[in-house]
Formats: C-alpha cells, sequence, structure tokens
C-alpha cells in the first residue's frame, strides 16, 4: 500500500492480497512437493559432551523448489500446518528418515520433528508403528521432537496418545525448551527422556547473566531428573566450553557439525574414530 501526503507508516503494511496470493502458490507448489519427492532430509549431529561420539542426528526438511530454490523449513511447515498438509509431510519424513537411519553405522538415534498438528489427527501412533515395522528400525533408535505446547494442551487424546507412543519403546525429546508459557509444568507430567534448550539461551550465553543463569539451572535440572540435556545452536568453542562446564549432556550445531545431506551421513559416521 502506498502511503498519501507523505505518510510513510502505511508503506510497511503487509499487503493482505499479495500475501495471500503468495500462500496459496505455496500451498498448490509444496502439494506438489512432498507428492513428488521434492523434499529432501538433511541429518544434524547431535554429540556426547563427555565421550563426542555422535548419539545421533536430528532430520531437518529441505525443500528445493525447481524455480524458486531453497524454501526453508521456517516458511513451509506453517504453511504445511495451517493447509493441513503436514500430514501427508510429516509421514514422508518419519518414513524417510527410519529408512535412511538404517544404513547409519554405529546405530546412532535419529530424531524426528513432530508438528503439534500431527497430535491432531488421533493415529499419529499408528503412523509410528507402521513405519517401524515396515523399516524394522528398533524403536528405541526413534527419538521424536515435540515442542512444549503438545504438552501445554494437557487434554486427556494427547496425554493417552503420548502414552501409546511410549509404550511402542520411542524416545521423547522436548524441543525448544523454554520458549514456551510454563516450560517446567510441561515436565510435570509427562516424562521426557531429553530436554533441548532452545537456541537462544546458547546465543546469549556470554554476553547476558541471565541466558548464563539458566544454562546451569537446566542442566541441573536434567541431572535431578536424571534426564539428558542437549543444547542446539553451538556455534562457538567460547559457548561449547561454558555448557561443557556447567554439566550439559549433549550438543548439537553448527561449530560441531552442520545439517548433512542423507547421502554423506555413513561416511560421516565411519570417518569417525569413536565408532
Ligand atoms: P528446530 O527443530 O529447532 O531445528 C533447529 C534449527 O536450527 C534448524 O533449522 C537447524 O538447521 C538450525 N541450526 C542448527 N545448528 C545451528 C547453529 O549452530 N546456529 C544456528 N543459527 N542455527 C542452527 P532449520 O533446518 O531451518 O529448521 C527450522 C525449524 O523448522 C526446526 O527448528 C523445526 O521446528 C522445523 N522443521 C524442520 N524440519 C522439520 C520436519 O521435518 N518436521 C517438522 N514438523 N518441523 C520441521
Ligand atoms: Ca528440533
Ligand atoms: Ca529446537
Ligand atoms: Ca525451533
Amino acid at each position: 500500500a502506498k502511503a498519501e501526503g507523505g505518510r510513510r507508516v502505511r508503506v510497511f503494511e503487509p499487503d493482505m492480497e499479495e500475501r495471500q496470493h503468495q500462500r496459496r502458490w505455496l500451498e498448490r507448489e509444496l502439494k506438489l512437493a512432498i507428492e513428488s519427492g521434492q523434499i529432501a532430509l538433511h541429518y544434524q549431529p547431535l554429540f556426547d559432551l563427555t565421550t563426542n561420539a555422535v548419539t545421533g542426528l536430528e532430520a531437518l526438511a529441505r525443500w528445493h523448489h525447481p524455480e524458486r530454490g531453497w524454501i526453508s523449513p521456517g516458511e513451509f511447515i506453517p504453511v504445511a500446518e495451517a493447509t493441513g498438509l503436514i500430514d501427508a509431510l510429516g509421514a514422508y519424513v518419519l518414513r524417510t528418515a527410519c529408512t535412511d537411519a538404517m544404513d547409519w553405522p554405529g546405530h546412532p538415534r535419529v530424531a524426528v520433528n513432530i508438528s503439534p498438528m500431527q497430535f491432531r489427527s488421533g493415529d499419529l501412533d499408528q503412523l509410528v508403528e507402521q513405519v517401524l515395522r515396515a523399516t524394522r528400525l528398533p524403536s528405541r533408535r526413534l527419538e521424536l521432537e515435540i515442542t512444549e505446547s503438545v504438552i501445554l494442551s494437557q487434554d486427556r487424546a494427547t496425554y493417552d496418545m503420548l502414552t501409546r507412543l511410549r509404550r511402542l519403546g520411542v524416545r521423547f525429546s522436548m524441543d525448544d525448551f523454554g520458549t514456551g508459557y510454563s516450560s517446567l509444568s510441561s515436565l510435570n507430567g509427562f516424562r521426557f527422556d531429553k530436554i533441548k534448550l532452545d537456541q537462544s539461551f546458547v546465543r546469549n550465553l556470554l554476553e547476558k547473566d541471565e541466558a548464563a543463569a539458566i544454562v546451569h539451572v537446566v542442566a541441573e535440572l536434567g541431572r535431578t531428573l536424571r534426564i539428558t540435556t542437549t543444547a542446539e545452536g553451538v556455534e562457538t568453542p567460547e559457548q561449547l566450553a561454558r555448557l561443557r562446564a556447567s554439566g550439559f549432556s549433549e550438543v548439537q550445531g553448527y561449530l560441531l557439525s552442520r545439517p548433512l545431506p542423507a547421502a554423506a551421513v555413513p561416511r560421516f559416521l565411519l570417518a569417525r574414530n569413536d565408532l
């Protein structure tokens, strides 16, 4: 929208019609992309801070559009969630990740991000069971990354679903810990195997006393509850040193490894001498 009479405020207002158009385009293209296998998975390793071993790798969806180039998950996941395409996308990611993980030397875990929306359909446990059976991946090698918003919905159906998934033997990781409204209450009720502290705390670790204090408290929480604590978004040796000193269990970030194309993972794992 153009400003009138020298008022420039409206210039920054998003053009509704244009945005709607973009969104419809994205929705149409995403549907095709899922159906035609245009979505690829990259895998980012997680490292044990004591042994340096790769404990697992997180699947991250990548979309290369033939005309528009790379579209980030930050852009297409919300569209998938708003349009219901997340169920098809989520099923594709789970199936592909479990299939890929079967070829990994040393048998590290595979972590898969699950959208809160995937809990709505009510058959997530059936999907997971079916994929585990079809790929023959041992259930303990599958880790589901869930944000605390899932837990905070606090309804019976969600709790029952988590319980059914747990019975399959999969592990649960609480993603983006610390970014929700009441992170602590989300730990109260359902037992997680891992807390993944949100990368915003790691980013501020050396500059802000608050972030440093939170890192210490979360490490202590993990020790007390006997659950793994993972810090994501580790980019500098200084951050790594601080996390190690705090007693975090695991780290993930560009300093240690960027997300790797699926085809590069077996060689990456073989080249590490901790196998
Ligand atoms: P997330 O699950 O919190 O994943 C971590 C994000 O941080 C990834 O971005 C990763 O590439 C990035 N990252 C890793 N290390 C560093 C670092 O050292 N510094 C910085 N600045 N960033 C780092 P990505 O791949 O763009 O994914 C963004 C988000 O999209 C993910 O956040 C996740 O919420 C969502 N997502 C990605 N793939 C999937 C998927 O298959 N299913 C679902 N439901 N969501 C997905
Ligand atoms: Ca994640
Ligand atoms: Ca995260
Ligand atoms: Ca995130």
